[in-house]
């Protein structure tokens, strides 16, 4: 009796330490926990594959890439995004589909990425932007293209001089 009583006291005392040991141990370790959010400009890191919401990247002239085709629109599985055009007259004269609003609803996404790997044009992308939190479900949708911004129009090629005068080979 006073046998089983020694012999789990000695297991108790020997748990004891093992688990004391390993407290000791990790004081002395290199923490690795991410002191969110203090960290946010300084050891802060997000994988550059990690989705946070779609965005529609704009150039310093204020243009994007979007064509207004709509075949994100058509490939989102769960109708977040819509695509809504306005027709322009072009310079000479014709008239043309452009993007009017590129809406997006961050609060429908699934952030499965359909929409980015099948625009023709690279126009959306993306960002690592993850602190969307708000109190309300309608500051979740968004305009992408912004205000007064157009289509980058793509820069017609010029032949060199001598390419274009050369005589064609029979
Ligand atoms: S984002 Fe891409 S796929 Fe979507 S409408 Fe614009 S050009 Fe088309
Ligand atoms: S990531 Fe998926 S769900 Fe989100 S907008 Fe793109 S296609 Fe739609």
């Amino acid at each position: 009796m006073s046998g089983n009583y020694f012999s789990g006291l000695f297991k108790g005392v020997k748990s004891l330490l093992v688990g004391m040991g390993e407290t000791w141990k990790e004081l002395w370790t290199k923490k690795v926990t991410a002191e969110y959010p203090e960290n946010r400009k300084t050891t802060l890191f997000v994988s550059d594959r990690w989705r946070a919401t779609l965005t529609m990247p704009h150039d310093e002239n204020n243009e994007h890439a979007c064509t207004s085709c709509k075949v994100c629109e058509t490939n989102c599985p769960n109708g977040t995004i819509q695509v809504i055009q306005k027709v322009i007259e072009t310079e000479e004269g014709k008239k043309k589909k452009v993007l009017d609003r590129y809406l997006y609803d961050l609060g429908m996404c699934t952030f499965c990425n359909l929409c980015v790997l099948t625009c023709p044009s690279d126009a959306i992308v993306f960002s690592k932007d993850f602190e969307n939190a708000t109190f309300t479900r309608d500051r979740l949708k968004e305009q992408l293209n912004k205000e007064g911004s157009k289509l980058r129009e793509k820069k017609k090629e010029v032949k060199p001089e001598a390419e274009k005068s050369a005589p064609e080979a029979e």
